[in-house]
């Protein structure tokens, strides 16, 4: 059989010259999203058609933007308003990273090594995917259904 193979983006930062990759390859994925911790980098990633508190936080912006232009071309946008509010809205939810920063869905990537955002992206490149390593958490809602199961 055929090694599966992995888009991954290359970066050289430009703080400690480290170089490294972040891979991409399933970052299309349909239902996946993909966040990064603000602070140190760490990605985590949610499904959110399993995920139950997207569902909640998605129904409530799209009931907000119902009278909003619609269309299937700007529910993709990503800077379409009603992105950005369910962006911010999950993001909310979601339980800090263990080093206390925040996931964010455009959070930058970070080197590694000295965490700087200073990075310059070199051209993408093709490797086997037993080569990535799985370093993803994936997202917890614990606190936010505290809160949540307290106000109800
Ligand atoms: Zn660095
Ligand atoms: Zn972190």
């Amino acid at each position: 059989m055929e090694k599966r193979k992995a888009e991954v983006d290359n970066f050289v930062c430009l703080n400690c010259r480290n170089r490294f990759f972040v891979d991409t390859y399933d970052y299309e994925t349909y239902g996946m999203w993909h966040l990064r911790c603000n602070k140190c980098g760490q990605k985590a990633i949610v499904n959110t058609s399993k995920d139950t508190v997207w569902g909640k936080i998605s129904e409530r912006v799209n009931e907000k933007y119902a009278t909003y232009s619609n269309s299937d071309k700007n529910r993709h946008d990503d800077n379409h308003p009603r992105t950005i509010e369910l962006e911010k809205s999950f993001e909310e939810t979601c339980d800090p990273c263990s080093c206390g920063g925040r996931f964010e869905v455009r959070a930058k990537p970070r080197c590694p090594k000295c965490l700087s955002t200073n990075l310059k992206e070199l051209p993408p490149s093709v490797i086997d995917e037993d080569s990535v390593p799985d370093n993803r958490i994936r997202i917890t809602h614990t606190q936010w259904e505290k809160e949540h199961a307290k106000q109800t």
